[in-house]
């Protein structure tokens, strides 16, 4: 095994840029088996990249020679608040290990942006030492032990790759500093690397959205010396040893410096208040107190029936005859008449023999995971399930399969790989929140069942929108139901709370053993209510999903004449951007146009696949419709 062709070592680097503009790098050292896979994430990495869209892409495999190991040094955070305490504290930095010149040093960063490697600066003269200065010193062969030996993967994130990096210069004969400036307009950070002072990471150096940054290398020494030291830095295979370092990017300690962290980034997220129900339009507060009135785009009351006046009298009723909180769990006082008359009439309307009732969607899916699955349980799910499944997933203590999206062919092979845990559970959004795609449903089971494993679909998107008259998924496509389906009543049933679809026999399991039922205050009558009468406006006037579904196909023929390309099963229509400040820029531009709209970026989403993300109702009208897609080709 250890002499075995197969545990060869190698090199695989990535170089990608951009009218000759370096864009990303990235090194790794791996096992030959590993090639492969790892030639295919890098190249992904490169296409993908913030900073833009490669025009050449250089993928590299090579012998690494006599590998050594170096331990990763030491990793402290320094604080900063703007770019220029950020560049007072690294030359503070560098000060403290003799290096006098800093600020000048500082200075260097400015007209180095296209560089590809670092700058070799002698640490007193300032003198650039490296031969070739338009190509810089390149750091090469290198990565973290743990990658090469398959433990913790530390080198797979961009933080332990800086560790790998710093660790390796710091240890190069002749260096006695380095510096570094994120030159990812997405990051602020940067550090000063140091063999006995360590990592200093710090917060903010640069302004959010500057390209800019690099690195400089520090050399302290006899000229004779500077060819070893590149020798060392460009050709030496090393292997750091990133054992006690979390394979997590470290955060702040103190709330605000987190906080600030966010704001850097450009990751802030408000609540924006409106000031009217939300229908097709909303009243929104503006400057000094103007209101103004937007189309909205973005709401999941897909039948507009949050403020139907059966819908709003049925709140108000229940909250007359039954009190405007329910007092307790369901098992002590919070089980009234309104609760068991809304079980039994969507266990009637989703065609199953029960339903249990639960106080959000989120709960429903922590509820239903946790109870059916623990420690010694393997669930199975798609990599873009919704927030609440990954969190049921992981506070459940099972171990966890992610499955790439509505890949059955790999669900299968994943699930047939896997054969010997307790219980196999496999779980799935029917409709994507993010993209609006449908599940397969009939596939799905198929999979499920052959390979004796329990099945989840949560409709929270599905539930009023897919199938003739809005049943979901089992009505559209024809077919069986999975063992649970989950539900929310806060999207197309416009009111609020969960629930989940089930056996009689999974009813009484999930009402003694799922947590969120049990220790958590039962729905308030008057949601209970409402949900219970939009359920009947549903029934009793399936036209509005007919009507919703037309304004789908309306929205998306009209965009696709307009050239905009989208794609949807549901009534979420996404208008991928890609880049995210784009999308950000093109939410604002529509909302100044009158149009409500989100944009959708990482980590909701994939890097680079930010968008704007379009939720119809059945009430918009034609000229809303076709207002929107003139106003969207405007803006993207
Ligand atoms: C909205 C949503 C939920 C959560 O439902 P709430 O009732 O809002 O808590 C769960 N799953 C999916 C797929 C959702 O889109």
């Amino acid at each position: 095994m250890e002499d075995s062709k197969e545990s060869r070592a190698l090199c695989v680097k990535m170089r990608a840029s951009c009218d000759g503009a370096h864009i990303s790098g990235a090194e790794r050292i791996v096992r030959e088996r590993a090639v492969p896979q790892t030639l295919a994430d890098l190249a992904a990495r490169a296409l993908h990249h913030s900073k833009g869209t490669p025009d050449f892409i250089n993928l590299k495999v090579e012998e690494p020679g006599a590998m050594i190991r170096l331990k990763a040094l030491q990793v402290t955070t320094v604080e900063t608040s703007d770019p220029e305490e950020g560049r007072r504290k690294a030359a503070e930095l560098l000060a403290a290990e003799g290096i006098d010149r800093a600020d000048e040093i500082m200075a260097m960063f400015e007209g180095s942006y296209s560089l590809r490697g670092a700058m070799l600066v002698d640490a007193d003269t300032l003198e650039r030492l490296e031969p070739d200065r338009a190509r810089g010193v390149r750091a090469t062969r290198m990565d973290s032990a743990q990658s090469l030996e398959g433990g913790a993967n530390c080198g797979k994130n961009h933080f332990a790759e800086a560790i790998v990096l710093a660790t390796k210069v710091a240890n190069a004969p002749g260096i006695v500093g380095e510096l570094c400036v994120s030159d990812d307009p997405d990051y602020v950070t940067g550090y000063v690397a140091t063999k006995s002072g360590g990592y200093r990471r710090i917060t903010v150096v640069k302004r959010m959205g500057d390209p800019g940054g690099g690195r400089i290398f520090l050399y302290r020494g006899p000229r004779e010396g500077v060819a070893e030291t590149i020798r060392f830095i460009e050709s030496q295979a090393v292997l750091v040893d990133c054992s006690a370092l979390s394979s997590m990017t470290p955060r702040s300690a103190s709330i605000s410096g987190e906080l600030g962290e966010i704001a850097a980034a450009g990751l802030s997220r408000k609540c924006r208040e409106l000031e009217s129900p939300t229908g097709p339009v909303a009243l929104v507060g503006g400057k000094a107190g103007a209101r103004r009135e937007l189309v909205v785009m973005a709401s999941n009351d897909y039948l507009d029936l949050a403020r139907d006046p059966r819908v709003v009298e049925a709140a108000a009723e229940a909250a007359r005859r039954w009190g405007a909180g329910s007092g307790g769990s369901r098992l002590t006082t919070g089980t009234q008449p309104p609760h068991v008359a809304l079980e039994r009439h969507l266990a009637q309307f989703k065609g199953s023999e029960a339903a249990v009732l639960y106080a959000t969607g989120y709960m429903a899916n922590v509820g239903v995971l946790t109870a059916l699955a623990k420690k010694g349980d393997l669930i199975f799910s798609d990599e873009l399930n919704h927030a609440s499944i990954i969190d049921g997933c992981r506070l459940s203590g099972a171990e966890v399969v992610v499955y790439r999206h509505a890949d059955m062919d790999d669900l299968s092979a994943r699930l047939a790989s896997a054969r010997g845990a307790r219980r196999r559970v496999v779980v799935s959004d029917g409709v994507f929140s993010m993209d609006g795609d449908i599940l397969d449903l009939p596939r799905f089971l198929d999979v499920c069942r052959a390979n004796g494993a329990l099945s989840i679909v949560d409709e929270a998107h599905a539930t009023g929108v897919v199938g003739a008259t809005g049943r979901g998924l089992a009505e559209r496509f024809g077919c069986g139901h999975p063992d649970v389906t989950v539900g929310t009543l806060s999207k197309a049933l416009g009111s609020e709370g969960g629930f989940a679809c089930v056996s009689r026999e999974m009813a009484d399991y999930l009402v003694n053993k799922s947590r969120p039922f049990i220790f958590s205050t039962a729905p308030g009558a008057p949601s209970v209510a409402a949900a219970d009468a939009a359920l009947y406006v549903l029934e009793r006037e399936p036209w509005r999903v007919a009507r919703l579904r037309e304004n789908v196909g309306f929205l998306v023929e009209r965009l696709s004449r307009a050239g905009v390309k989208v794609s949807t099963g549901s009534a979420i229509v996404p208008v991928v951007v890609g880049d995210e400040r784009k999308a950000v820029a093109a939410a604002q531009a529509l909302e100044e146009r009158g149009f409500l709209v989100s944009a959708i970026r990482y980590p909701t989403v994939a890097k680079g696949a930010a968008r704007l993300r379009l939720a119809v109702m059945s009430s918009h009208t034609r000229e809303q419709l076709e207002s929107v897609c003139a106003a969207l080709r405007d803006v993207v």
